[in-house]
């Protein structure tokens, strides 16, 4: 009998006597006792607050984000532990990829993430310097900085590690601990990847903590620092929300609930179309993995009226050779639901659905488990196909999470849009289409009912990712009764856990908040060219000042027939005055870029080993045969890379003979940390 314990202030703490049995979805024995415990809820919030708060707060952002990578690393090591218990959830290996596997790499892509999009520092910069005035001495940036309170994670049943992983990814790499509490019924499996994380010995003290069993008075202690982020029903998410002090406290709350999520059949595809069978292919999957229990499954399919008997017919069939059974069993593609009350919600919510629809496929009184005993927590999938959906309710509004789904036919475009955005807020909707105007009609007339669109046909049917899986790198939750929430969407999941705050002051006090070199901040003289300086050496703000260099017509000329950039502006003195933007003929951009490195670069070989590109590059006057340029190179930003050199980002500007800016970017390079 397994017996998860829960971890609290840095101790295992066993069930309690009276602890909750969990019985096994496949075949109804005793497999769990969980929760119960008596938990001291204050020192748990303590514990994070005091130390795994502290400890994460003093790593930056790139040591945070490798010790997710390690983590990541040390998990999957030892996955097969988790494959072992996975089978008790009624989940194939196939369904238990979708959350070991798919949890362990949303934790690499969070650590890839944040070495490469935030800072090796402290303070994470949220979009560029705002210009605030007129002469450049007072300025404003947005920043970010971890919320010092406790982040408490509440997850659904159905993806006992994944949901744990995409929600503690982004968390810790913001620099807030974590309070876990995953549902009961699967928390054996949440457990094993807790004592897993545990035993790698990466995570400071107090990062993480596990809750089996009830919060207790856990959420009423919660004040304005801390963040709640919920998975599960809408009526748990309700109540959870409007606890007095998450509303006096103004306590985020991130939800993620039921969705009435819509798959949509564009009006150009037929039998004949590759698109046809895309969709039969998406809806089967999305009826049967993890059996139906997943928040993005379709639970509406939305196809155009000629369609409905072919679409039946073909997911029928499909649907006929998904073998339902023990998860562990050769050939079995379908397991079973989480458990026999999971099934009876199901059928609950299937029969309130079945009152405005018929049952076209899937009898749950009579269907095949390969031997296994089908009172349990199995179910076969189960189509139903509504001919009224504009009259029709109890499709638009009842969840069956489960392997339930409902065809409906639509009119034109404009109508398939409408029934979808009955859902009022989903997780997703899918449209498969090999029309662009299709999709962007749907885009214009659904996507503020949706958090995710998801477009798929011929072109991209290979790589695309699916309709039900939520990307690490893209926004999951969505409106209205999706629970208004969004999790992940890259480094946009990691700010949730932070405070955006809107610094203003002049270029020196933003250059020492940001640790990034502001135009007009202080500027410092290294002892020698800072191309001879290694990485560390390089000081943010350090400078140098070219000598000028003369522009003249032969230049131009020259620039012109090597490199065949013969534009009228450059050489052609009539056409280039009747231009608006030039006094005759000017120099080519490109030609000032070149001359303004060679102007800067310092050639001998020396710690900076590559040029890797130049952001943000604007030409802001034309410079004239005869002008004269020089160049100003500062030391803007610097950020570790590899164990061996960093990124060194310079801002550039180009001036003229009378002191006008001519041209300004930013410069980057990679330079050794030795010589
Ligand atoms: P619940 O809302 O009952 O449970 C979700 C989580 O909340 C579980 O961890 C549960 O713990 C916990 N919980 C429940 N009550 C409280 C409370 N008072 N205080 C603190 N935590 C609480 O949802 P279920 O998991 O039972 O699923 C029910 C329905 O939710 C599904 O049928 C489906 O409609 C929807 N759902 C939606 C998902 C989504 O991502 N959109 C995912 C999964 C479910 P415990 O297990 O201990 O009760």
């Amino acid at each position: 009998m397994l017996e998860p314990h829960s971890y609290a202030a840095g101790q295992w703490v066993a069930p309690a006597r009276d602890a909750a049995i969990l019985n096994s979805p496949v075949t109804g024995a005793a497999i769990a006792r969980a929760g119960g415990a008596a938990l001291d809820f204050q020192g748990m919030i303590d514990w994070a607050t005091s130390r795994g708060g502290p400890a994460l707060r003093a790593m930056t952002f790139h040591e945070r984000a490798k010790m997710l990578k390690a983590l990541a690393m040390y998990i999957d090591g030892r996955k097969e532990e988790l494959y072992a218990l996975n089978p008790l959830t009624g989940a194939t290996r196939k369904d238990g990829w979708i959350d070991i596997d798919g949890g362990i790499g949303t934790m690499f892509v969070f650590a890839s993430k944040g070495r490469r999009e935030m800072p090796d520092s402290h303070v994470y910069l949220d979009g560029e310097i705002e210009q605030l005035s007129r002469g450049g001495t007072f300025l404003g940036q947005h920043i970010a900085l971890p919320l010092h309170g406790v982040a408490v994670h509440i997850n659904a049943f159905n993806f006992p590690v994944w949901g744990m992983l995409e929600k503690l990814a982004p968390a810790l790499l913001a620099g807030v601990p974590c309070i876990v509490k995953p549902a009961t019924q699967t928390s054996f499996l949440t457990e094993a990847c807790v004592r897993i994380m545990m035993d790698s010995g990466l995570l400071p003290e107090g990062a993480v903590q596990l809750i089996i069993g009830r919060t207790g008075d856990l959420l009423s202690r919660l004040g304005p620092q801390d963040v709640v982020s919920f998975t599960g029903s809408a009526r748990t998410a309700l109540a959870l929300r409007s606890m007095p002090n998450i509303i006096e406290n103004g306590t985020r709350f991130i939800a993620e609930q039921d969705s009435l999520n819509a798959s949509i059949m564009g009006l150009d595809v037929t039998p004949d179309c590759p698109e046809f069978d895309l969709f039969i292919r998406e809806a089967t999957t999305e009826l049967t993995t993890k059996a139906g229990q997943k928040c993005t499954a379709i639970r509406r399919m939305i196809v155009p009226d000629a369609m409905m008997d072919p679409v039946i017919g073909a997911l029928s069939a499909r649907l006929e050779k998904t073998t339902i059974g023990d998860p562990e069993a050769e050939g079995v593609r379908m397991g079973a639901l989480v458990s026999a009350t999971q099934k009876a919600d199901v059928l609950e919510m299937a029969a309130l659905i079945g009152t405005e629809t018929t049952r076209v496929y899937g009898d749950p009184d009579n269907f095949d488990t390969q031997g296994a005993d089908p009172t349990h927590g199995f179910l076969p999938p189960m189509l139903f196909r509504c001919d009224d959906p504009d009259a029709a309710k109890q499709v638009h509004s009842t969840e069956a999470f489960g392997p339930v789904s409902t065809i409906l036919p639509y009119r034109d475009t404009a109508h398939a849009a409408a029934l979808a955005n009955r859902g009022q807020g989903s997780l997703v909707a899918s449209v498969i289409t090999n029309d662009p105007q299709i999709a962007r009609d749907i885009t214009l007339a659904s996507a503020h009912w949706h958090g995710r669109l998801y477009f798929n046909n011929r072109t991209s049917a290979k790589e695309a990712t699916g309709h039900g899986s939520p990307l690490p790198h893209m926004t999951h939750g969505g409106p209205g009764r999706a629970g208004g929430g969004e999790e992940m969407g890259g480094i946009r999941g990691v700010l949730h856990y932070m405070q955006r705050t809107a610094i203003q002051g002049s270029p020196d006090i933003l250059t020492a908040i940001c640790g990034v070199w502001v135009s007009g901040a202080k500027e410092k003289t290294g002892p020698c060219h800072p191309f001879q300086r290694t990485f560390h050496e390089i000081e943010i703000g350090e400078t140098i000042t070219t000598d000028p260099r003369k522009v003249t017509l032969e230049d131009i000329e020259h620039f012109a027939h090597f490199t065949g950039d013969a534009f009228y502006a450059h050489m052609d003195e009539d056409a280039a005055k009747a231009n608006p933007f030039f006094p005759g003929r000017v120099a080519h951009g490109y030609l000032l870029l070149s001359f303004a490195a060679g102007l800067f670069v310092q050639p001998d070989p020396g710690p900076v080993l590559a040029n890797t590109g130049l952001n943000a590059l604007t030409f802001q006057q034309p410079v004239s045969p005869d002008d004269e340029i020089h160049v100003r190179l500062t030391a803007k930003r610097k950020t570790r890379r590899t164990d061996e050199y960093g990124e060194v980002r310079w801002n550039a500007t180009l001036y003229n003979q009378r002191g006008d800016q001519v041209a300004e970017y930013e410069l980057l390079t990679m330079v050794a940390y030795s010589r």
